[in-house]
Parts: C-alpha cells; sequence; structure tokens
C-alpha cells in the first residue's frame, strides 16, 4: 500500500495524505438520494465521483466497503425541519403508499447507475430500516443533555454542544454568529432553544403519514440522524471517507458532524469529500429555470436545450474529463467534443483486445516511445493519486491511445517497444480504462460486426487494396447494417 494518494478534505481545506485507520480495509460513505424522483444529473455527478473514487481505491490496493444509504423518511420538503416529508407528499399526490414510492425510485436510481456503470456500494441502507438505531441515538444524545425534548419532537443542542467542546460551523467555515443572524426565527413560536438546533426526531402532525412509534410519541427520525447511525453501524464510529455533493456541507454534514461527536466523542469523519455542481450553458442547474433534466432524457436526446442524444458513456467521460471540485457546465458543444472523444478511446479499447506481441528481430527498439507509454502511465497514477485528478488521467489514456492506433495501423511493430511495453500498453490503456474510469464498450451488439469490419479494413489498408471495399460493403450487407454505418463507423475509428 504505497500508493501516495492524496485527497482533498473539506474539514482542512487542503489535500492531505491519505492514509486509512485500518489498512488495507478503507471505509466509505455517501450520502445517496432521496428516492422521491427521478435522480437528476447533479446526483448523477456526485455518484460518478464516489464510484471513480471506489474504483481507484481498490485498484490500488485497498479492500473497500462502501456505504451507500437511501433516503426514504425525514427528509422535508425545504431541506429544514419543517414542512412535508418529500415521500409523504408524492405519495399523498399520487395516492399510493409512501413505500410505492420508494420503490419506484429506488428501482430507477438503480437502474440509472447501471446505465452510468456504477459499481453498486458493499451496502446500501434504508433510513426506515435503521429506525431502532435512530430512537437510540436520540436517546443517548438526550441523556448527555445535547439534546431537549420539546412537545413531542428532540431537537439537537448546539449551545451545549459547543460548550462541551464541540465546533459546529467548522465543516462549512461558518462563524456561530453569523449562522445566527442567518436564521433568525421572528415569531418567537419556535420550538427550539437556539434557532441553529435541528431536530433529531419530529413529532408527526395528524396528516403526516410516515410515523413511527418512540418514546416522544409518534414521529419521525430528523434528516441528518440517519446517516450518522449507518454510517457508523457499518463503518465504526470513526471512519475513512465521507462524499456527498457540495450542497450537502451546510447544515446535514455539519450536523452529522456534531451528532456522530456528541454520540460517541469521536470526529466521525477523517476525509470529507464532496463534489461541484453542474450548470448548463453557464447556468445554475434548477427546475425552476427549465434547464434541468434527467439522465433519461440525455439518453434520448428528448430535451429541448439537447441537439440530439448522448450516451450514458459519453456522460461519464465528460463528467469525468472535469475535476470533481471544479463546477461543470452541460453544453451541447461540450457533450459533441466528449462523445468524439469517448469513441475514440471505446474503440482503442476493442482493438487492443485483439492484439498479441510478435517478436522480431528485424525491428530496431524505439527507446523515445517506450520512454513516453512508460511516462503516460506512470503520470496516469500521478493524476489519480493527485486528489483523483480525471481530467489530467485522460489526457494520459490519449497518450496511451495514440500507440494503440499507431500498432494497430502498422505504423509501429510490437517489438519496437518490447514484450514490457508493449504488455505495458496494452494492460493499462484497457485497465485505466475500464477498471478506473468505469468506461467500458457501448452498443456491444454491433461488437462482433464492428470487429469483422476492423479486420477487412486493417487488411485493405495494409495490402492497398482497393478492391477490398468490395468485401467490406457486402461483409456489412450480409450483417444487414447500412453503408452509412459502416462509414460512421470507419470515420470514427481512425480519426487522429
Ligand atoms: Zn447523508
Amino acid at each position: 500500500m504505497t500508493q501516495p494518494l492524496k485527497l482533498y478534505n473539506t474539514l482542512s481545506r487542503r489535500k492531505e495524505l491519505f492514509e486509512p485507520l485500518n489498512p488495507p480495509y478503507v471505509g466509505m460513505y455517501v450520502c445517496g438520494p432521496t428516492v422521491y424522483n427521478y435522480v437528476h444529473l447533479g446526483n448523477v455527478r456526485t455518484f460518478l465521483t464516489f464510484d471513480t473514487l471506489y474504483r481507484y481505491l481498490t485498484f490500488i490496493g485497498y479492500k473497500v466497503r462502501y456505504v451507500r444509504n437511501l433516503t426514504d423518511v425525514g427528509h422535508l420538503v425545504g431541506d429544514g425541519d419543517e414542512g412535508e416529508d418529500k415521500i409523504g407528499r408524492m405519495a399523498k399526490l399520487e395516492k399510493v403508499e409512501p413505500m410505492e414510492i420508494v420503490q419506484r425510485f429506488t428501482n430507477d436510481f438503480h437502474t440509472v447507475m447501471a446505465q452510468f456503470n456504477t459499481i453498486p456500494p458493499s451496502i446500501e441502507p434504508t433510513a426506515t430500516g435503521h429506525m431502532v438505531e435512530q430512537i437510540e441515538a436520540v436517546q443517548t444524545l438526550l441523556a448527555k443533555k445535547l439534546a431537549y425534548e420539546s412537545n413531542g419532537s428532540v431537537y439537537f443542542d448546539i449551545e451545549t454542544y459547543n460548550q462541551q467542546g464541540g465546533n459546529y460551523g467548522k465543516l462549512s467555515g461558518r462563524i456561530l454568529d453569523d449562522l445566527l443572524n442567518e436564521t433568525r426565527e421572528l415569531d418567537g413560536q419556535s420550538e427550539k432553544r437556539n434557532p441553529l438546533d435541528f431536530a433529531i426526531w419530529k413529532r408527526a402532525s395528524p396528516e403526516h403519514i410516515m410515523r413511527w412509534n418512540s418514546p416522544w410519541g409518534e414521529g419521525f427520525p430528523g434528516w441528518h440522524l440517519e446517516c450518522t447511525c449507518m454510517s457508523t453501524k457499518y463503518l465504526g464510529k470513526q471512519f475513512d471517507i465521507h462524499g456527498g455533493g457540495m450542497d450537502l456541507k451546510f447544515p446535514h454534514h455539519e450536523c452529522e458532524i456534531a451528532q456522530g461527536d456528541g454520540l460517541t466523542g469521536h470526529d466521525p469523519v477523517r476525509y470529507w469529500m464532496h463534489s461541484n455542481m453542474l450548470t448548463v450553458n453557464g447556468q445554475k442547474m434548477s427546475k425552476s429555470l427549465g434547464n434541468s433534466f434527467l439522465p433519461a432524457e440525455l439518453f434520448a436526446g428528448s430535451h429541448y436545450l439537447l441537439e440530439q442524444a448522448y450516451s450514458p458513456m459519453t456522460v461519464r467521460f465528460f463528467m469525468l474529463q472535469s475535476h470533481y471540485r471544479s463546477t461543470l457546465d452541460f453544453s451541447n458543444d461540450a457533450l459533441k467534443a466528449a462523445q468524439k472523444g469517448y469513441r475514440r478511446l471505446a474503440n482503442g479499447l476493442r482493438v487492443v483486445k485483439t492484439m498479441s506481441y510478435r517478436p522480431d528481430e528485424s525491428v530496431s527498439a524505439d527507446m523515445a516511445k517506450q520512454e513516453d507509454i512508460r511516462k503516460a502511465v506512470q503520470q496516469f497514477y500521478e493524476a489519480m493519486n493527485d486528489d483523483l485528478n480525471t481530467a489530467v488521467a485522460i489526457a494520459q489514456v490519449f497518450t496511451l491511445l495514440k500507440y494503440v492506433n499507431m500498432l494497430y495501423l502498422n505504423q509501429l511493430q510490437p517489438a519496437a517497444l518490447g514484450d514490457d511495453v508493449f504488455t505495458l500498453l496494452k494492460e493499462s490503456f484497457s485497465t485505466f480504462m475500464q477498471d478506473v474510469l468505469g468506461l467500458k464498450e457501448e452498443g456491444s451488439d454491433n461488437q462482433p460486426v464492428l470487429e469483422g469490419l476492423l479486420t477487412l479494413y486493417r487488411e485493405y489498408k495494409e495490402q492497398r487494396q482497393y478492391d477490398k471495399v468490395d468485401q467490406i460493403r457486402s461483409y456489412f450487407k450480409a450483417q444487414g447494417l447500412a453503408i452509412k454505418d459502416m462509414k460512421h463507423q470507419i470515420d470514427w475509428a481512425y480519426e487522429e
């Protein structure tokens, strides 16, 4: 485990050497979706980021337990302590059971995650499945006087927590007084002692559907509590990595720190990681602006802002082309460029599998190219170790692709690279792409056809026998494919 991986820790606001508590084991928790609606692209970006981190940690030898929850209760409209439950509200609107809403959108979420080729987490716990743990946590916090009951609800007491050595606000860098000014409640009717206090248990109003018995009457857990209970249950009272979208930093993750610290006396998380937001044509992506689209709309090209359909791997590639801490702007131009880039890589993947080493004593070693390949491989690791800089890592994969294509077109002989570097090129190119970046070939139905085409095309190129065009054409006719498809595939296969 000698990889000098550095990760940006939101808590310390700097890149830190990643040192897990119990190597080679790594515990990673990521806040999953609230399953009341279709997963939106901003969430997808977060899950792709942490899928890539999960893949990379595994790739460099760590044994990762990856926990990503499903929020199926307690997340209220407006993200605060008041209002309807997001799931309960949908259930009322559609006149179905809340768990039907949960099931439908959990299924959708899993479908979308599979389309983007993300690896399922090791454990995917739900908030409703951990009611006992949450009630026990509330009891513990009450016993420690870090929480108080008020009118059937229980609130976390920020002031007492800070008096006992806590530092609420340290993750988001917010100053308590500023926060107080921002959140001052005017009506004086609040159940809270301090406007910053947050609910860990809420009394259910008569019309609230999702409710459980508790020592404080019928109610439901506060949204922030589930992540504390489920992360520490499966990863321990202190664990390595906690991830999520930037929008969860405050108050959700700030509250998780206070709860975890309050419950166990330990800062729960060692490395906090946050992925940045998506914009569309430079504007924040939001439903109210009409510029937010769903993954399915992207795949079908059915949103009015989309000029065409974009495949899941195109979108994955597009998202990985920018660093996860930068904002990422969706535009047709950027997506089309990503489509081109991804297809070149995917074609490289297809052809690299057909290559094997051929010793040839008449070919002299090309030391410059060998060195260039070794350097690209090295720089791929360096980029990934530099806080998961996938943008720079992908540039190295393109360097490798250049040599894959040269080999394929016989502009470079395997023997010029030597067995070692040839194997390094072949294996690095496919493992970096597939195992680390999670990019796979798409449209595998056409794969045998395409392979046949490429074999014929190669012969044609090598022998300069232009009558081979007819062979390719009849091959395609036999496969029932249109000539335009063939031409299209050749064009992108050999773009430089
Ligand atoms: Zn969470």
